[in-house]
């Protein structure tokens, strides 16, 4: 049969139009998967990579060491580190520690390489904001979103363990 027969059959029998509406008749009763954000969410893998959070230890200590690592590694160039200098050279401590969500790619390398799991990636993505300075964050609003985020993060730690 040629090829302009076939056509004219598959017009006249509205084949195209009959295997559209039998997808949709093949869904219609199957289980919804629409969600409806934000009522509803789904789940999150312990690997998401969120707004960034400073964790502290349980004693309430900054982990950060200020070893400039994630600083080092940023191929966003986003974070900037400035060592206080009144901390000891057992203890250094940070004086700044500013990352700059409008350039930051979210590629994670800065947790990544952090030797104290102090600076990582948390939950959250609802941070949108209308001016670009609110995405300029400061050690004290990265602290915040470490205790803020605390348990969430923990255990997204603690589930990615064993693969680390
Ligand atoms: S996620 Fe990547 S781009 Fe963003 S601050 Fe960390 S290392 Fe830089
Ligand atoms: S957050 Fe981690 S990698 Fe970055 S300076 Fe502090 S200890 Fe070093």
């Amino acid at each position: 049969m040629s090829m302009r027969m076939t056509t004219l059959i598959d017009s006249l029998a509205l084949r195209e139009l009959v295997t559209g509406l039998a997808v949709t008749l093949k869904y219609l009763f199957k289980p919804k998967i629409t969600i409806q954000y934000p009522e509803q969410r789904t789940p999150l893998s312990p690997r998401f990579r969120g707004e960034h959070a400073l964790r502290r230890y349980a004693n309430g200590e900054e982990r950060c060491i200020a070893c400039k690592l994630c600083e080092a590694v940023c191929p966003a160039q986003a974070i900037y580190i400035e060592i206080d200098p009144s901390s000891s050279s057992d203890r250094r401590l940070t004086k700044v520690y500013d990352i700059d969500n409008t350039k930051c790619i979210f590629c994670g390398f800065c947790q990544e390489a952090c030797p104290v799991d102090a600076i990582v990636m948390g939950p959250n993505f609802e941070f949108a904001e209308e001016n670009r300075a609110d995405l300029l964050y400061d050690k004290h609003k990265l602290l915040a979103n470490g205790g803020r985020w605390k348990k969430e993060i923990d255990a997204s730690i603690a589930a990615d363990a064993k693969y680390r």
